[in-house]
């Protein structure tokens, strides 16, 4: 199961600023070795040294994850991150069955923005699937394409679409056993629980989770990745328990009450730098620490383009 990252950032696209660049040149300046980096291949082989988000970003686009079993490919979200995804798909046609099996954890606008912008939606030889467990899925994405909202309505997306509203709590993409689990979010939101060839991924985002209980325990049991929603700080949640959002010191607590393997904080604040982000990475690497000595939990921050396989 190959997972890729395409966008990770929460509520609203981000793109990085100019001070924040300043910062990051900055930053890399007061790591550079002594010696002159004279040419291009100098540069290169400094910048492999240094970690890809202290020069890149960890990105702006909204929800968008790739999910890649044999032939079979999946999509969690269609947040802004799937506009590249599209051009990807577009550069490396012959990677691609064309038919598109789209998980959607909810219809805010971060996660169906990226929609009209994903250029295998406009070809008529491509399929588009949609899975949810919200009945009328089909009204809201033509209502977010509706003229008053934006100028090319859903009906002249020429791909072939089709929608499958979930009832049961577990079902088959493929040979992939798929379920979901509904959420504590404004307006409801699900969560998937992927598993195939006995790996399991779990797409967790958009929740408030003030502590995990046992349904949710249950529900990630085992698996060797959580992508789980960690927006907020443990400092600013308090104040922001309406908003549906998380803190990653739960991810945590979660991760190892399931026994799970890797996680990856994801639906990153848009107020915040990456920066701020990784610092506060740490913070939730030290609740790790501090709780759970025992634990061999790895934990990480999603970033755009990055690749897990499992
Ligand atoms: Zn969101
Ligand atoms: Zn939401």
């Amino acid at each position: 199961m190959d997972i890729k990252f395409w966008g990770v950032r929460g509520s609203i696209p981000t793109p990085i600023t100019t001070e924040q660049i300043k910062e990051k040149l900055i930053y890399l300046a007061e790591r550079k070795p002594d010696r002159q980096l004279n040419n291009s291949e100098e540069l290169k082989k400094f910048l492999e040294t240094v970690s890809p988000l202290d020069f890149g970003s960890i990105g702006g686009n909204t929800a968008c994850v790739e999910i890649n079993i044999d032939d079979l490919t999946l999509i969690l979200d269609m947040g802004s991150g799937m506009k590249p995804l599209g051009n990807f798909i577009e550069k490396n046609r012959e990677n691609y069955n064309h038919i598109f099996h789209i998980l959607l954890s909810h219809t805010h606008w971060d996660h169906i923005s990226g929609l009209p912008f994903f250029k295998p939606a406009h070809q008529s030889d491509c399929q588009l699937r949609f899975y949810s467990p919200l009945e009328n899925l089909k009204v809201r994405l033509e209502y977010q394409q509706d003229h008053r909202f934006f100028p090319v309505g859903f009906e002249l997306l020429k791909a072939k679409k089709s929608f499958y509203q979930l009832k049961e709590e577990l079902f088959q993409i493929g040979h992939t056993e798929i379920s979901y689990l509904l959420q504590n979010h404004p307006g409801t939101s699900y969560s998937y629980r992927l598993k195939d060839n006995n790996k399991i991924a779990i797409y967790m985002t958009d929740v408030f989770l003030e502590k995990p209980n046992e349904a949710v325990i249950r529900f990630c049991q085992g698996a060797d990745v959580l992508i789980f929603d960690s927006q907020f700080s443990r400092e600013e949640i308090s104040d922001k328990k309406d908003y549906g959002h998380s803190i990653g010191e739960t991810g945590v607590d979660l991760a190892v009450a399931a026994g799970v393997r890797k996680l990856v904080l994801f639906h990153h604040d848009p107020d915040k730098t990456d920066l701020e982000i990784e610092k506060n990475l740490q913070q939730v690497k030290q609740h790790h620490q501090q709780n759970y000595s025992r634990s061999e939990l790895d934990i990480q921050l999603a970033y755009e383009g990055m690749k897990i396989t499992i």
